[in-house]
């Protein structure tokens, strides 16, 4: 049994051995038009997540997915709440996007109460726990890079220049 926050692609399965950790947004979609509902006082966090539906994908990302061999698989580890999960894998589907794994936040986590960086700090320890060697890491948040290189995953920081202008708000998906 897997975690509740981590939906298999219909086919594939979740293995031990290596894998692939992918961010979503800044590196597979592109979240740019959705950015200024966080560069608020308070963050509107149904007006973010809301329009992830709408999300071009960023084929610079898509691209990098598909250099590496087809048989390592590919978990797609976000800040997005599970709530969006559902709208999240016909996205990815519907974009192409090679994925096996989506992870998301707990139903029970929030943007507001668990820094992005520490959620998935959590989850990587429980992929870790579940026999899975990831053996490269995306994401454009330097905080996240950093976290993979605490468990000594090698990791790549991807730039979307989402975090360049935000005074306040650091975190993100
Ligand atoms: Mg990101």
């Amino acid at each position: 049994m897997h975690p509740e926050n981590w939906h298999v692609a219909r086919g594939r399965e979740l293995r031990s051995g290596p894998a692939l950790i992918f961010d979503l947004d800044g590196v597979l979609a592109d979240a740019l038009h959705r950015q200024h509902f966080l560069h608020l006082a308070e963050p509107d966090w149904d007006g973010f997540y809301g329009a992830v539906d709408a999300d071009e994908v960023l084929e610079r990302g898509r691209a990098l997915t598909e250099y590496f061999r087809d048989d390592v698989p590919v978990v797609v580890l976000t800040g997005r709440i599970d709530a969006v999960a559902e709208v999240t894998k016909s996205w990815l589907d519907r974009h192409g996007v090679r994925w096996d794994v989506l992870i998301c936040r707990p139903p029970s986590d929030s943007d507001d109460s668990t820094h992005a960086v520490d959620y998935k700090r959590v989850e990587v320890r429980r992929l870790l726990e579940a026999g899975v060697e990831p053996v490269m890491a995306v994401d454009d948040n330097r905080r996240i890079v950093a976290m993979y290189e605490e468990f000594g995953i090698p990791s790549l920081y991807f730039p979307s220049g989402y975090y360049d202008n935000s005074a306040r708000y650091d975190g993100g998906v």
